[in-house]
């Protein structure tokens, strides 16, 4: 698939222009002195969009406007457009529907929890892993998202809420090791003193497991989480939901798995999503129990959330739990996370696809 399409090397939006939001501080540095401006204007441009995170020019009022003008004809600055905000009256998650510069959408979730606000947000329009319960992915791929497309679903929830945000999960559409590239860089920007300055620790990227990226990813130096979807104990069961262990075997997997952990010394994160007999048995956890042990990991129980599209059914709380016992018998750490916004489409490319049904 076509990586990040560049013009002299950078980024460019669909207007032809500089994505000047997924340009590097010294990237913007070198484009400011070009346009003959000394290099500190384009600090002050770098503050106004990744920490003031203004939407538009007009907002910069420490910038002169004939530099805002020659900025406007030079950059593109990519802000998305959100289209529908759902909001949860079980709990505090709001779903957000974004409109991307050119028209295709995507979505993003807001879940306040007690120790701050989590975003969850998406790295591709559609996905292509196929992974069986999952209902982004059922269409395919269209394009992958920008740096600039990734930030600015985070800019834009801040903006429309006035809540700060704590950590960020990429967990949303998308397979965000399969845009490996913008990926790390919308890492770089996120990350930056010089920008919203998030910890990298409050930062997980969740992947189906593209093994030599996540060794890649390993060798970055970064103190990020990795959160890895396993959702079966063998490589049949495995096969059966997600297509992608037809490429790489479990033992593949966990390999990746502790390199991961022997270079950055993070905790990695399991997540298992519980179908009814389909890997929910008292044999699957044992399985689950052998493979994930010796790991020093957290494994997260999902039930499944049902979509249309699919016949499988979630494991019911008592299933649930009863898996959850059987693993931390054998020590593991196991958590069952909470159904957040579940009467709101909650899972992965719901929302997205309703909308783009009923506007077709
Ligand atoms: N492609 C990445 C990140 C996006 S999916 C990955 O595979 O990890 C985020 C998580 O939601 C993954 O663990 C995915 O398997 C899970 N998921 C997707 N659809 C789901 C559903 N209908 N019910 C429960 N979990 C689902």
């Amino acid at each position: 698939m076509q990586e990040t399409v560049t013009n002299n090397n950078y980024i460019t939006a669909p207007d032809g222009k500089i994505d000047v939001k997924s340009l590097t501080l010294s990237e913007l540095t070198e484009c400011i002195k070009e346009m003959g401006e000394p290099a500190f204007r384009a600090k002050q441009l770098y503050s106004w969009l990744h920490v003031k995170q203004a939407r538009d020019y007009e907002e910069m009022t420490n910038i002169s406007k004939a530099l805002r003008d020659k900025c406007r004809e030079k950059f593109s600055l990519v802000t998305l457009k959100s289209v529908q905000v759902q909001e949860s009256k079980l709990d505090d998650t709001k779903k957000f529907l974004f409109a991307l510069p050119d028209g295709n959408i995507i979505e993003s979730v807001f879940m306040k929890y007690r120790f701050g606000v989590s975003l969850c947000i998406s790295s591709q329009v559609g996905c292509r892993m196929g992974c069986r319960f999952c209902a982004s992915t059922l269409d395919g791929v269209v394009r992958n998202l920008q740096p600039s497309e990734m930030l600015d679903q985070i800019y834009s929830i801040a903006r429309i809420t006035g809540e700060k945000i704590h950590r960020v999960v990429v967990m949303g559409s998308g397979e965000p090791l399969d845009n490996y590239n913008n990926l790390l860089r919308f890492i770089a920007l996120l990350t930056d003193e010089n920008g919203m300055n998030l910890s990298q620790r409050n930062l997980t990227v969740s992947t189906c497991g593209i093994v030599p990226n996540m060794k890649r990813l390993a060798d970055e130096k970064l103190s990020i989480n990795l959160a890895i979807s396993l959702h079966a104990s063998n490589d049949d069961k495995r096969k059966e939901l997600m297509p992608i262990a037809n490429r790489y075997s479990i033992a593949e997997l966990l390999d990746a798995c502790r390199y991961y952990f022997e270079k950055t010394g993070r905790q990695l994160t399991f997540e298992y999503s519980l179908v009814s007999g389909v890997n929910d048995t008292k044999e699957d956890a044992a399985e689950l129990a052998e493979l994930i042990g010796p790991l020093n990991a957290v494994i997260n129980l999902i039930p499944v959330n049902p979509i249309k599209e699919r016949s499988f059914v979630p494991t019911d709380r008592k299933g649930a739990e009863a898996f959850k016992n059987k693993l931390e018998k054998s020590r593991i750490n196991v958590t069952i996370r909470r159904e957040m916004g579940r009467d709101i489409d909650g899972a992965c490319g719901q929302l997205r696809r309703r909308h783009l049904e009923e506007n077709s």
